[in-house]
């Protein structure tokens, strides 16, 4: 990992502002700018966290770059989930921002329970409608949801979708049939680090060009650094992962996956 500070590394997706940080944010924004990972997109989750996601994105307008959206698990037993909606339709119209990057993170999750998935189908199509109304890209969230995703996103084959697979777990005939549906690169994150993820062989099939990097901080550590707390500044040991698999240099593997994030969030 020498060079670092001529490679341009991107977390495309990591929730820094997480509680879990607090007291530490600005130690972690400059571990991370020190192990060159000078590009941070924040996917916000729910009205709750929005102010430290604010904050971080001000203090940090040239590496930390906001996102807006309701993520599907809050609205799970939460009889006001229409307001998370009615937050997230203000800001837009009102940033408290420079700007928001993409509508994120967003999308389906049926692992903790199966019970909402109508008022997530509603919310998820409300907020596609919201990234095509402001011409911004997705920031999609999928878990034990993916027929019903593919299902979802083909009704809007064709109308200009963009964004990111975050965190991809799903199969290569997904891969392919979500990438026909738009714009779509998809997002790698510690899991490829760790033994027997059953990913790497998917990844050799994946082209460089529909691939970034994400920590999902504080989430998903990568390999050593299972257990712990994760932080943007760990991109690098991703990287490393990825050049392996795609007997690639790591700083091919950077600067591909950088440019991905350019052409997708236009930063
Ligand atoms: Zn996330």
């Amino acid at each position: 990992m020498k060079d670092n500070n001529i490679m341009i590394y991107t977390d495309s997706h990591s929730h820094i502002y997480d509680s879990t940080f607090d007291g530490e944010v600005p130690d972690v924004v400059e571990r991370s700018i020190a192990a060159g990972v000078t590009r941070i997109f924040l996917p916000a989750v729910d009205s709750k966290s929005h102010a430290s996601l604010f904050a971080l994105a001000n203090k940090y307008p040239e590496n930390c770059f906001p996102m807006i959206g309701v993520h599907p698990t809050a609205l799970n037993d939460n009889i006001n989930y229409k307001d998370e909606l009615l937050v997230v339709e203000q800001y837009l119209r009102n940033p408290p921002v420079d700007k928001f990057y993409a509508i994120g993170e967003v999308g389906l999750d049926l692992y903790w329970s199966k019970d909402y998935l109508r008022e997530q189908l509603e919310v998820f199509r409300a907020q596609i409608e919201l990234s095509l109304l402001y011409d911004l890209p997705l920031s999609i969230h999928t878990r034990e949801a993916w027929g019903e995703m593919v299902k979802v996103l083909s009704d809007y084959k064709g109308r200009g979708l963009r964004g990111v697979i975050h965190s991809y777990s799903g199969s290569l005939e997904i891969y392919n049939i979500i990438k026909s549906y738009g714009d779509f690169v998809f997002g790698l994150s510690g899991v490829v680090t760790y033994k027997n993820s059953g990913i790497s062989k998917d990844i050799l099939h994946m082209d460089i060009c529909d691939i970034v990097l994400e920590t999902d901080a504080p989430y998903l550590p990568p390999t050593p650094f299972r257990g712990k707390r994760n932080e943007s500044a760990y991109i690098p040991y991703i990287c490393t992962r990825v050049a392996e698999i795609k007997s690639l240099s790591v700083s091919d593997v950077a600067s591909i996956t950088t440019s991905n994030t350019r052409r997708i969030f236009g930063v």
